[in-house]
């Protein structure tokens, strides 16, 4: 059996893992002493919270998180298309933060990684042994002029990146379709969670449109900021084959500036290495966009950030990118959309690197190298209409790292099992297994 394949693998991983190397420690608890705080509890915190009870005796760990709600966010999309409704994607954090952790419901504002403490918003401090930093990322809303998150839907302005802006999608989405006129959809420059989720809402409502017989009433823009669509070699000659098979527009190097929502015209600035080229206003009849993302300020401010590099930019955590363990603070380690790593921020990537973490935590703590290393991978499932997906699996070199157990299908094309999988598997993976440490 290929051990990396079924670990790694959504629905054949799930059954294995309790059985595989990885499972293997499950089996046994290690003695090891400190106490553990984890900032963060979502799709990375919460699992690994529930992976390290499994894997230490007697542990001491704090979780800090202002969440009542888990959200599984690779659902908004669904909802922003009329596929999930909004009450499938989420459950009361309290029930997912495991038993035996302390929950601590509050705001991290500063962290002193000398002094090994946290501070919350109401003003308590938290000191640590182990600090396990997995407070995702921030959407910088102020960034995009004429937006904010409290006006989110308004003048057909739509971002899927936000739980209410979501809901706010679909109805817009479904009477644009119905009604016709100028779509625009894009994406943004900075890097940010589930670069296929904007490709995904354009492909969905293209495909929603052909299938109501109004498509030959709308244009279809994409307006990508990067030079090239997608840079994974197995899957961009077919992604790109489908937009111009579906006659959607694409234009590279090119990001939002600002919105006008009162007259409906995204103000749009092409950008080549650095440098404006142009600034060029379009007027839209539906708009989806995308803010740029970075660190929450905590992070910037708490010198745990790389300071050079390209990941210094969005003032991302500098840990070691196959250890997962911070360079220059040994007793943190940092995963999930934080992590100043160079792959695509996405829970399937949490879902590798939690092992790699918890196990390289435990050795942190037994004062041995931490030896677990993590290849980079990443998933993700670009959704090309309603009943396909092309399942792009890649790992930090850019090739693909194909883990899905059927390898008949030429899965450098949209493949409707991939459908399948994301529509009806991995959601209650996440909340039944992965955030239950089993995976
Ligand atoms: C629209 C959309 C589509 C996506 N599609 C996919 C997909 O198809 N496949 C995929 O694999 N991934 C997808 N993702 C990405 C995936 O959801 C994230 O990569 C994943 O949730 C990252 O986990 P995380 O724990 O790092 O961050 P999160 O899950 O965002 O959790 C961060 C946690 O930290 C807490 N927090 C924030 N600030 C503080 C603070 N100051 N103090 C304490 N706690 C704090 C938050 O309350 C939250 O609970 C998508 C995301 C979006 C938005």
């Amino acid at each position: 059996m290929n051990r990396r394949t079924f670990l790694k693998a959504g629905i054949g991983g799930t059954a294995i893992v309790a059985v595989g190397t990885s499972g293997y420690h499950f089996l046994h608890t290690e003695d090891v002493h400190g106490k553990i705080l984890i900032i963060g509890g979502g799709a990375a915190g919460c699992s690994f919270a529930a992976r390290l009870m499994r894997r230490i005796k007697d542990p001491d760990i704090t979780l800090i998180d202002p969440s009542d709600r888990q959200y599984y966010q690779p659902g908004f999309t669904f909802i922003a298309s009329g596929i999930f409704r909004p009450d499938e994607v989420w459950k009361p954090q309290q029930e997912c933060i495991p038993q035996g952790v302390k929950w601590v419901k509050d705001h991290v504002v500063a962290l002193d990684p000398v002094a090994q403490k946290a501070r919350t918003a109401s003003g308590e401090e938290y000191a640590y042994d182990f600090l396990v930093l997995t407070p995702g990322l921030q959407l910088d809303w102020d960034k995009v002029e004429g937006i904010s998150r409290d006006t989110l839907g308004d003048g057909n302005a739509h971002c899927i990146y936000d739980f209410q802006g979501a809901q706010r999608t679909w109805p817009a989405l479904e009477a644009f379709v119905k009604k016709g006129g100028h779509g625009i959809f894009t994406d943004t420059y900075t890097k940010h969670k589930c670069g296929g989720a904007p490709k995904k809402i354009c492909l969905l409502g293209e495909h929603l449109a052909r299938q109501k017989g109004t498509r030959d009433h709308l244009q279809f823009d994409y307006f990508c900021s990067e030079k090239a669509l997608y840079d994974v070699p197995l899957y961009t000659p077919r992604l790109l084959e489908i937009y111009d098979e579906r006659g959607i527009n694409l234009q590279v190097n090119t990001r939002v500036k600002g919105i006008d929502t009162q007259a409906k015209k995204v103000h749009l600035q092409r950008v080549v290495e650095g440098e404006v080229q142009d600034t060029f206003v379009e007027d839209y009849d539906f708009l989806s966009f995308v803010p740029p993302q970075s660190a929450p300020d905590f992070v910037k401010e708490s010198g745990l950030s790389w300071t050079e590099g390209k990941l210094a930019k969005g003032g991302w955590v500098m840990v070691d990118k196959e250890t997962l363990v911070h360079q220059t603070y040994p007793n943190v380690v940092s995963l999930g959309d934080v992590a100043g790593i160079p792959t695509s921020k996405t829970s399937s990537a949490v879902r590798i690197q939690l092992p790699v973490a918890v196990e390289n935590l435990i050795s942190l703590m037994q004062g041995k190298e931490p030896t677990r290393h993590y290849n980079g991978y990443a998933c993700c499932p670009i959704v090309t209409d309603y009943g396909h997906v092309l399942l792009c699996e890649f790992d930090y070199n850019k090739d693909a790292d194909i883990t899905f157990p059927f390898s008949l299908l030429d899965m450098s094309k949209e493949q409707h099992v991939g459908w399948l999988l994301k529509k009806y598997f991995l959601k209650p993976m996440f909340f039944h297994a992965m955030l239950r440490g089993w995976m």
